[in-house]
């Protein structure tokens, strides 16, 4: 398969960026996105060219580090897929697609298509965590969880962290991302001992990034490669008046 790529190349920060045409040829179209960038980059490199810069880690949709825009979608037009699990034949032979970083005012572009995600950090560094005793671990059984709550849970933390939430959102927020690690803690009992504080530092963290309100577009939930319900921000906001009434 035969593809033309506009490139959003940027060289720094603060330097001004622009797309950039690139033809890539006999791509088998079981090849997923990123190692079609591996093959230009290949080129780019041969030809004594910068390659494109773009995150990628375990390749398997689940480190959450490969979020590209592409043709104006979040890790592009399948569903449930990150943009390491995009195959080509996804698109038709000759295609041109438009590549882009995330964009977001607390995403930014650092160089080509990587953004800095820390802001994400940040926000887990405020409450997303569950104090550990440390010592030897309990038995399984000794603490019981319900079934539905296991399972919510689990679906909760599904979520990778990748901003494609935040990129597609109309308002940049973050709302799915905080409210699916919210959620994952606030439903299981060893969460509870945090759970007032979690809320409150984590969306006071949240705004202080600069991520926008939820104006309930559903994009979010979308886009997101591992569809993390928005039932999530429901809970997100009841765990806020709860912990505001206590
Ligand atoms: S909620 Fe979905 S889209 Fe947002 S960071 Fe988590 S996995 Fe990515």
């Amino acid at each position: 398969m035969n593809f033309t790529l506009k490139i959003w190349r940027q060289k720094n920060p603060t330097e001004k960026g622009k797309l950039v045409t690139y033809a890539v040829t006999n791509i088998p179209p079981d090849a997923s996105f990123l190692e079609v960038l591996d093959v230009l980059n290949t080129d780019l490199v041969r030809k004594g060219e910068e390659p494109v810069a773009f995150d990628h880690d375990c390749r398997e949709g689940i480190c959450g580090s490969c979020g590209i825009m592409i043709e104006g979608r979040a890790h592009g037009p399948n569903r449930k897929a990150a943009t390491c699990e995009l195959r080509m034949r996804s698109f038709p032979d000759g295609d041109t697609l438009t590549v882009e970083p995330w964009r977001a005012r607390p995403f930014p572009v650092i160089k080509d298509l990587v953004v800095d995600r820390t802001a994400f950090d940040r926000i887990m560094q405020a409450g997303g965590y569950v104090s550990v005793k440390t010592g030897q671990a309990p038995d399984a059984n000794a603490i019981p969880v319900p079934k539905h709550h296991a399972e919510e849970a689990m679906d909760a933390a599904a979520c990778i962290g990748c901003g494609a939430c935040v990129a597609t959102c109309p308002n940049g927020s973050a709302m799915l991302f905080v409210a699916a690690k919210v959620s994952q803690f606030a439903l299981l009992p060893q969460g509870h001992a945090e759970r007032k504080e979690r809320v409150e530092r984590m969306l006071a963290q949240m705004d202080k990034e600069g991520f926008g309100a939820c104006s309930n577009t559903y994009a979010c939930e979308a886009e997101c490669p591992k569809q993390i319900s928005v039932e999530h921000i429901a809970r997100l906001n009841r765990e806020f008046v709860r912990a505001k009434a206590l």
